[in-house]
């Protein structure tokens, strides 16, 4: 006769598709019994990984009813999901002195147009009239400071030794920080772990930030120690995920987002970049040159909204190699008018 033990065993075969732990050490199947010739099982996914549910199921009733004596296979819901693996959450988030709020701009992988939309958004912020910051925790490539203008100034430090200061660089209104200005252009930084840790932390903590209504944060592609540390360190007001059109590529954007949900950190919603193609002397015409659909697709699988669609313009990549990001050198461009929609939804969402 099948036991309990035996079922369990060939249940824990089932993975989470982002984490690739599996449901039993999940907890999202749990309270598996055998009474011959039925097993009961109890299902208690969080409700990030709603999206994998009919698979967890379909596979849970196959594998009970390969045993030759299990014929009928029950499944119980219990609502009251299991918590995320806490080994990941914060127990004690510290605000940072001088912010409101936080949000944090990701992909899950680079080239996606994070850093341009983060640096857009940036400027559309302050353009609203909202005092807006901008971190660049982008450590691998930080290169806003090149799109802002900035990448040869040196920002001052006031004071001394734990009441070292760093004073951010303002251009377009926005205070601004970034690795770019520690590290020698073209250097590779290979900082990891604890010492990436400290320096998230630094930038955070000991910076003259001074009233700020957003501070935007350009995080690292990728589902890395930046990420990890910068959830476990600050409370993140919202987190954005840049994807691009393609349906195939997505599986990068699933595995940030599964991320962010697995930190706890409230997720504001997708933002589809290079939806389409706007030739320069035919601005009415559109061209789908990426596809179409990945950023709804993404958006709809986790009941997010799609906060906007931003074409691929000329402007953002000439005027970003000028230093100047398009929403502030061609404000009446399309995008710029995605951007500007995107600014007034964040300030409209945190309105108190
Ligand atoms: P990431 O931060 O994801 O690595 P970037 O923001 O650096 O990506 O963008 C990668 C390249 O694509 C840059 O040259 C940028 O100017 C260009 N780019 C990004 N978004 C757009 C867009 N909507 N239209 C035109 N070029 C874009």
């Amino acid at each position: 006769m099948t036991t309990v033990e035996e079922a369990n065993y060939a249940l824990s075969k089932i993975l989470d598709a982002d984490s690739q732990k599996n449901v039993i050490e999940l907890g999202w199947i749990k309270n598996v019994r055998v009474a011959i010739p039925r097993s009961i099982i109890t299902l208690a996914l969080p409700s990030y990984a709603n999206p994998q549910r009919d698979r967890i199921v379909q596979e849970a009733r196959k594998i009970l009813l390969n045993f030759s004596d299990i014929e009928d296979v029950q499944i119980e819901l219990d609502n009251s999901a299991p918590q995320v693996n806490d080994e990941n959450k914060t127990p004690q988030l510290q605000s940072i002195k001088g912010i409101k709020r936080v949000i944090a701009v990701s992909s899950g992988k680079g080239g996606v147009g994070k850093s341009t939309i983060a640096v857009n958004l940036a400027c559309s912020l302050s353009k609203l009239g909202l005092k807006t910051g901008l971190l660049d925790a982008d450590i691998y490539g930080p290169n806003t400071p090149s799109m802002l203008g900035v990448s040869e100034e040196n920002p001052k430090v006031h004071g001394s030794g734990n009441d070292q200061r760093l004073i951010p660089i303002v251009k377009f209104g926005i205070s601004i920080v970034s690795m770019g200005f520690l590290i020698e252009e073209g250097q590779p930084v290979i900082w990891r772990g604890p010492m990436l840790n400290s320096i998230i932390r630094q930038f955070l903590y000991q910076v003259e930030w001074n009233d700020i209504d957003f501070l935007i944060i350009d995080l690292p592609p990728g589902t890395g120690d930046a990420q990890i540390s910068l959830a476990q360190s600050v409370p993140i007001a919202g987190a954005i995920i840049v994807t691009t059109p393609q349906k195939v590529s997505l599986q990068d954007s699933r595995r940030g987002l599964a991320m962010f949900k697995q930190l706890g950190v409230p997720l504001l919603g997708v933002v589809e970049n290079m939806s389409v193609f706007i030739p320069p002397d035919q601005p009415n015409k559109s061209y789908e040159i990426f596809g179409q659909g990945g950023g709804k697709l993404l958006a709809d699988e986790n009941q997010l909204p799609l906060l906007a669609k931003i074409p691929i313009e000329m402007p953002v990549v000439s005027e970003s190699n000028l230093g100047i990001p398009i929403a502030i050198s061609h404000p009446d461009t399309k995008s710029s008018m995605k951007f500007k929609e995107l600014a007034s939804l964040i300030q409209n969402k945190f309105k108190s």
